[in-house]
């Protein structure tokens, strides 16, 4: 059997990918968080081993890849997948019909407070609970959660991309004016601690809530925050024709309002969608290009009612690399021969 053969919008929209191999597949298992139960880790060892060629590969974004699938075994490997599929409480059109769409990536998350010592938030949880609101959905979006502006999950990559925030809260009666916390915050962060008359002094436009602080004091003088505050960072990209950074959006945001920008963005793409795209994979930045930001934000912004401490960016700029402007490019290179000695 090939591709040609079987019914490729199922085939594609149950996240079976293309295989260079002829007659083959790929299945693709989704790891909201990064995280997979043991007994969901064991089922996609037994279907690599049953059905594949008893490799797994662990994909960019989390998830596994389980490859050497033959064409023929696709009904019964998505039979295979349920007790995945359960475990995760996906929505499901069809029992054991496999996922149920393939094009909204998984939700990347690194390890966070749970595992972190630096972790502003429980990111694992914030990302399942994202993945819920918005799988299945055919579109192709992007998200990560990182749990402090380290960001380990390299969230700039992503259309949304979530930082944690802490703002600290210094109690003075427990300083011991040690000044590890104003050595570490110039040292790891940015600088923004200084000694004013024997008194630990935040500079609160510098701070960007990383935490570094309240780990390194002895005393425990810096605490966190019992909020939980976000930067939320959009838009960034990889791809062959303008890779790019996402750029700050919000700072100092909330979990509630966050979780509608996210779901709300579905809307905008329903809407402006180029459905001629290849594959219908138009990347959301440059749908922005054609609508304008200030329309993509109408759509991600309704019912959202941001906190009062939230800052908001009022104009975003992305640069990145533009392979699709060669002559640009060419100007400022030379081949390695052409070199002065
Ligand atoms: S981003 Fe922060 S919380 Fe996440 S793993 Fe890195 S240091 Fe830890
Ligand atoms: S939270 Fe980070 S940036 Fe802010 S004062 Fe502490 S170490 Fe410095
Ligand atoms: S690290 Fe803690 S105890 Fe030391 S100066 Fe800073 S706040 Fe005070």
């Amino acid at each position: 059997m090939t591709t040609r053969d079987i019914n490729t919008k199922k085939f594609k929209k149950n996240a079976f990918r293309y295989s260079k191999v002829r007659g083959e597949t790929a299945s693709r298992v989704r790891c909201p968080g990064g995280e997979i139960d043991v007994e969901s880790l064991q089922r996609v060892v037994d279907i690599a081993k049953k059905y594949g060629q008893g490799t797994v590969n662990i994909t960019n974004r989390q998830g596994f890849e389980i490859p050497g699938i033959s064409l023929d075994d696709i009904d019964a490997v998505n039979h295979a997948l349920q007790t995945i599929i359960e475990n995760r409480g996906v929505n499901q059109e069809e029992y054991n019909g496999g996922y149920p769409a393939s094009g909204t990536r998984n939700v990347v998350a690194c390890p966070g407070k749970k595992l972190c010592p630096f972790g502003c938030y429980d990111t694992k949880a914030f990302a399942q609970e994202i993945d819920k609101a918005i799988f299945p959905n055919d579109h192709h979006v992007k998200i990560a959660f990182t749990g402090c502006s380290n960001d380990c999950a390299h969230v700039r990559l992503n259309d949304f991309g979530i930082m944690g925030q802490t703002e600290p809260q210094y109690n003075r009666d427990r300083c011991v004016g040690c000044e590890q916390c104003v050595k570490y915050c110039k040292k790891r962060s940015v600088g923004a601690l200084s000694v004013v008359n024997g008194k630990i002094v935040r500079d609160t436009n510098k701070c960007i809530g990383c935490g570094v602080c309240i780990n390194y004091c002895p005393t425990r003088a810096w605490t966190r925050s019992k909020e939980e505050y976000f930067r939320v960072v959009l838009l960034g990209r990889t791809g062959k024709k303008n890779p790019r950074l996402a750029e700050d959006f919000l700072k100092w945001a909330d979990h509630d309002s966050i979780k509608k920008m996210i779901v709300n963005v579905y809307a905008y793409l329903d809407e402006y969608l180029d459905k001629a795209a290849v594959e219908s994979k138009e990347h959301i930045g440059y749908i922005v290009d054609r609508t304008g930001f200030e329309e993509f934000l109408k759509y991600i912004m309704k019912g959202v009612e941001l906190g009062p401490k939230c800052e908001m960016q009022g104009r975003l700029y992305w640069g990145g690399k533009r392979y699709d402007q060669t002559n640009e490019l060419k100007k400022s290179m030379f081949r390695f021969s052409e070199r002065e000695e």
